[in-house]
């Protein structure tokens, strides 16, 4: 089954200016559940864009995002946010981490910002995490005193704390080494066959892209090229 699909997304920025420009063109996807999705594509080709509607951060100007048989368009701000939050994890280029906040108070974040009560189960996932991440030693150190490899494999760790089905990353290794970006992906790997969690990765890197189980390009806000493995 599909956990998200895309029909026929146009977008629009600037619609009622007196210069519009469209930057998705009648663009349809699906992706499968616990797939491992790579997008690739120009700067500027409009990847982050599709990233964004695909995680109702940004809306479509037409067409319809449905995330686990869930038409998104009819939805409240409210239901909107909840759906984003049971259902899909984010991980950035930029982490975001609060540099003042340990490694797992950085983690419990997103049940710290909504206040939800941090049970023992949610603490329980919250230091199974931090050891997948191979972070178990490091919980009680700050964010900033961590390098920048284990800085995001604590926002990864973080993008999990609610179970998503979904994992929307926007160039997640942008910012590291190429030894990194490569334990990086193994871990977004082993997450995926643990948790059978869908991964959607927009990357530049081509030969970390052809590790995903799915490349899709986009050139010119359409769908350039689909190759499934
Ligand atoms: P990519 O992620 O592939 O680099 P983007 O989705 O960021 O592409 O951008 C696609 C196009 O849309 C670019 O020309 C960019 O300048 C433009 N764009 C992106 N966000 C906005 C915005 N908020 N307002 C106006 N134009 C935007
Ligand atoms: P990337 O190529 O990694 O997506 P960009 O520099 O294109 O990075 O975009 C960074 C952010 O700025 C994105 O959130 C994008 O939506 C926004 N953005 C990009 N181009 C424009 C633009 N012309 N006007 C307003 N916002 C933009």
């Amino acid at each position: 089954p599909n956990v998200v699909e895309l029909k026929n997304i146009n977008k629009v920025y600037g619609e009622n200016t007196p210069n519009p420009t469209q930057v998705l063109f009648d663009l349809s996807l699906n992706f499968e559940e616990s797939s491992f999705n790579s997008i690739i594509g120009q700067s500027g080709s409009g990847k982050s864009t599709l990233l964004n509607i695909l995680g109702t951060l940004d809306k479509a100007t037409s067409g319809d995002v449905v995330i686990n048989g869930k038409k998104t368009q009819d939805l409240k701000a409210n239901e909107l946010s909840t759906l984003r939050n049971e259902s899909i994890g984010f991980i950035f280029q930029f982490h975001y981490l609060l540099p003042e906040f340990t490694a797992i108070e950085n983690v419990l974040m997103p049940f710290k910002i909504s206040k939800k009560p941090i049970t023992e189960e949610v603490l329980n996932r919250a230091n199974e995490l931090l050891d997948i991440v191979g972070l178990s030693t490091k919980k009680n150190n700050l964010a900033n005193n961590l390098s920048g490899g284990q800085q995001q494999r604590v926002a990864i760790a973080r993008s999990l704390i609610n179970n998503p089905k979904i994992i929307l990353a926007d160039e997640p290794t942008g910012n590291l080494d190429s030894d990194t970006t490569e334990q990086v992906y193994e871990l977004l790997r082993e997450i995926n066959l643990k948790f059978k969690t869908t991964f959607i990765i927009i990357t530049h890197d081509r030969h970390i892209a052809e590790k995903a189980d799915r490349i899709i390009e986009i050139k010119d806000g359409r769908i350039n090229l689909d190759i499934k493995k």
